[in-house]
């Protein structure tokens, strides 16, 4: 109650200060009003003061929460009082400067410090170029402004030191601040500075441009008192303490992602003031213009160039770090993440023929290892890489696997030719290797796998590849083509479609829901959804164990409506007990080809009454590597209707940097294999940082998974990193014992930004034991 009344006495005031204005506005156009003291000091005297009242009553609803209402209030009362100083003491013909000269230039220092702290505060987390982009667009117009405020600065700075010269300088460069602090402001996009930032805006530019258009008049000798010209201050002080009222009202904004466009507003305004300095000095060598204005254009083109170099090596460390990732570092050849994001492209492009996977593994390496040391070893794995490189016709790829083990993947080759390769290379390898003074012979046995024949996808070749290998060995051939009888020996394996199909319908299918923290806050406003299977006689298998098999046995587009379906169910439920969490769920690449997705979602949510807001999209890059445009379509259907997209494993794909800046998403994921090494390793750490400020300067938000540890969990926090998602956090549960841990974290003993850590239980007890998924 208290509140309402306190809101309403304030409301009553910025409407009795908006009278004000306006009569004294009036009055002052008024023929011959302007020289009437009750408008020109009267009204004038009395709208700062309501002005001021207006703000203090602000800062007794903020109190010391809000420092930039606090200082705002500071502001405009040390112009009250200065104002008040001349209408009262001084009057027109005072000396110059004066005691009323203090409270109008203490105006500028207090409200410059408040607008630091509210874009402090608004702004954390923002990539480093867009407060170069800033600092750009802040200099650049401070040194338009510098040549227009020239004959003031020649001026002032004509007369000797003393107070009044200072003084007299004080005023333009204020305002030159004023106007910086605004347009840098403006850069920073739609970081908004409190509630109704763009009313303050105005105000702070209508206030330096008064100043501006008052001082040029003072030194042509033609500024008339109490005209309307004088009314502009007071309506942007009206704007400036709207701002403060509507500021107070609101309680602490919640901390916003950084928005999205904020890096494109950025450009423009660099773009624009970068411009801008060109013409300054341009302009400096046909006139005459001030030091300051040539100083501090010189300084915008300094930074805009700063700015460029940054771009530059942000893409570059980008490449870098994609190029590490997929190298292996003992014989440089693309590594098993390479060969699954290249491959699994090269599979899925339909103008591609037959192609097939080679799985060489050498014979007796162990042996080598064993006899003549690890050295050894390394040294005949790098030269077998190197003759397989030179035997093999461009156009193939040639990747190790990891130990003893390479994998070839044939472009356009039937069966005749996939062994005849196999044969060449086999015979290429018989060759002695030169090993530190020993000739050292060596074989190869070679498992083929024919593409499309043995399997549609990169994991099922391997594994029938492998299959082939093992074959290959055991009969000492040298190289197996695989064929289906080979597989009998693999028990363990699922192999029924029919298991699956079941599994479908008595619903053995369940999801798992992990969360993804907030890093400023530390609250947790989304979770994955996670399929898992309930085997009846496996017991709970991770999608890892099956979902090749769901891929290939065209079951995908069931499986993902059910996880939808699932996901959605526990949405409504969180929903009805005021728990608003967005859930996400992974979208296959295969989901694709599902023309109607975007309908089929929005069904199923209007179904439960749930806004799309609810939901997230995780994709791969891989999503639209097969047809890129109707992947763009599918997306673009999606998004418009309000859910959110997302890109999982970021930085394992390997379309172009473009894509992120085409695509209609909300959200990089970065892979796990980012987060495992950037503990002890500055490089890495340096590559995520980077890829922070890249996606912070595309306004995406970024969010880290794979966080097993405090220490990188603090890291990502330091380096702005908007979300996290990990082990460290919360493993994948239940949602009732997701339901739970949130509860325990709401709990008033538990500090709310420290991740609160659960005793696993049996099921995700075999998670733990499985082996940390760090890339190969
Ligand atoms: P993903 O989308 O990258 O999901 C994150 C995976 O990382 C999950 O594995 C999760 O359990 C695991 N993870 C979470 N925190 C950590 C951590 O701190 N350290 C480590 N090492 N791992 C962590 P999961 O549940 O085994 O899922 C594997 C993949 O299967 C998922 O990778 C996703 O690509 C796919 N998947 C899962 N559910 C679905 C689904 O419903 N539909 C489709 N199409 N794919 C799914
Ligand atoms: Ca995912
Ligand atoms: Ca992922």
């Amino acid at each position: 109650m208290k509140q309402t009344a306190h809101a309403a006495l304030r409301g009553g005031l910025v409407w009795t200060m908006g009278l004000l204005v306006a009569a004294y506005t009036i009055g002052l156009a008024l023929p011959g009003g302007g020289l009437n003291p009750f408008v020109d000091r009267g009204l004038w005297m009395l709208t700062t003061w309501v002005q001021a009242a207006v703000c203090w009553l602000a800062v007794s609803r903020t109190g010391r929460r809000r420092w930039e209402v606090l200082l705002a209030a500071g502001a405009v009362t040390s112009l009250a009082a200065g104002n008040t100083y001349y209408v009262m003491v001084a009057g027109t013909g005072s000396p110059f400067p004066s005691v009323g000269d203090l409270g109008y230039l203490m105006f500028y220092p207090l409200m410059l410090a408040a607008l630091v702290v509210a874009v402090r505060r608004r702004a954390r987390g923002l990539a480093s170029s867009i407060w170069l982009d800033s600092a750009v667009g802040s200099v650049g117009s401070a040194a338009v402004l510098a040549v227009v405020l020239s004959p003031v600065i020649t001026i002032a700075l004509r007369g000797s030191l003393s107070v009044a010269t200072v003084v007299s300088l004080a005023y333009p460069m204020f305002d030159l601040a004023l106007v910086a602090a605004v347009a840098g402001i403006v850069a920073l996009g739609g970081v908004r500075v409190g509630t109704g930032w763009g009313v303050l805006g105005v105000g702070l530019t209508v206030y330096a441009a008064s100043d501006v258009v008052y001082a040029l008049q003072q030194v042509k000798g033609s500024y008339v008192f109490a005209t309307p010209l004088d009314a502009g201050w007071a309506i942007a002080l009206a704007l400036i303490v709207v701002w403060v009222h509507r500021t107070a009202s609101r309680d602490l904004p919640v901390p916003q992602d950084p928005p999205r466009g904020a890096g494109v507003t950025a450009m423009v305004v660099s773009a624009v003031a970068t411009a801008a300095g060109l013409g300054v000095l341009l302009m400096s060598s046909q006139t005459r213009l001030s030091v300051l204005a040539v100083v501090l254009a010189g300084v915008t083109l300094l930074a805009a160039a700063g700015r460029t170099q940054l771009a530059y090596r942000q893409v570059a460390r980008l490449a870098d770090l994609r190029r590490q990732v997929a190298t292996d570092d003992l014989t440089g050849l693309p590594n098993r993440r390479a060969l699954y994001a290249e491959g699994s492209s090269r599979l899925l492009d339909p103008r591609r023929g037959s192609q097939a996977l080679l799985l060489l593994d050498l014979d007796k390496f162990k042996e080598v290892n064993d006899s003549l040391g690890h050295h050894a070893g390394d040294l005949l794995l790098v030269q077998v890489g190197a003759r397989l490189l030179d035997h093999l016709a461009a156009g193939h790829l040639l990747t190790r696997l990891g130990g003893d083990e390479f994998a070839i993947l044939l472009d356009d080759v039937d069966r005749e030719e996939a062994v005849t390769v196999a044969v060449t290379l086999r015979a290429a390898l018989a060759d002695p290797f030169a090993l530190e003074g020993l000739s050292l012979h060596s074989s190869v046995s070679v498992g083929i796998a024919l593409f499309p024949e043995d399997g549609a996808d990169l994991s099922t070749l391997l594994r029938k590849a492998d299959i082939a290998m093992y074959k290959a060995k055991a009969s000492s051939a040298g190289h197996h083509i695989y064929s289906r009888d080979d597989d009998d020996g693999g028990t363990t394996r699922l192999r029924t479609v029919e298991e699956l199909r079941i599994a479908l319908e008595r619903d053995q299918f369940v999801v798992h829901y992990q969360p993804k923290i907030d890093l400023g806050t530390g609250e947790v406003h989304s979770v994955e959804a996670l399929l898992r299977w309930n085997h009846p006689s496996r017991g709970l298998l991770y999608p890892d164990a099956f979902l090749n098999l769901v891929e290939a046995s065209g079951l995908m587009p069931a499986v993902t409506r059910m996880v939808l379906g699932a996901a959605l169910d526990q949405a409504s439920t969180w929903q009805a007990r005021g728990e608003g969490l967005t859930i996400a769920v992974n979208l296959s690449a295969s989901s694709l080809v599902d023309a109607d997705l975007p309908e089929q979602v929005a069904a199923m949510l209007a179904a439960r009454g749930l806004p799309s807001g609810v939901l997230q999209l995780e994709i791969t890059e891989e999503f639209l590597m097969a047809d890129r445009a109707q992947g763009q379509v599918i997306l673009n259907r999606l998004r418009d209707s309000g859910v959110q997209i997302s890109i999982d494993d970021f930085g394992t794909g390997y379309s172009s940097l473009s894509y992120l800046r085409e695509l209609p998403i909300d959200e990089i994921k970065l892979d796990r294999s980012f987060i495992f090494p950037m503990i002890d390793d500055a490089r890495a750490a340096a590559l995520v940082a980077s890829t922070i400020s890249l996606a912070h300067s595309l306004g995406l938000r970024m969010v880290a998974e794979g966080v097993e540890t405090a220490v990188a969990y603090d890291e990502l926090k330091r380096l702005g990193c908007d979300q996290a998602q990990g082990y460290f956090i919360c493993r994948p549960v239940p949602a009732v014992d997701l339901g739970r841990w949130l509860g325990a974290r709401l709990a008033p003993d538990q500090p709310a930004a420290v991740p609160v850590q659960r005793s696993p239980s049996p099921l995700e007890q075999e998670a733990s034991l499985m082996p940390p998924q760090v890339g190969a």
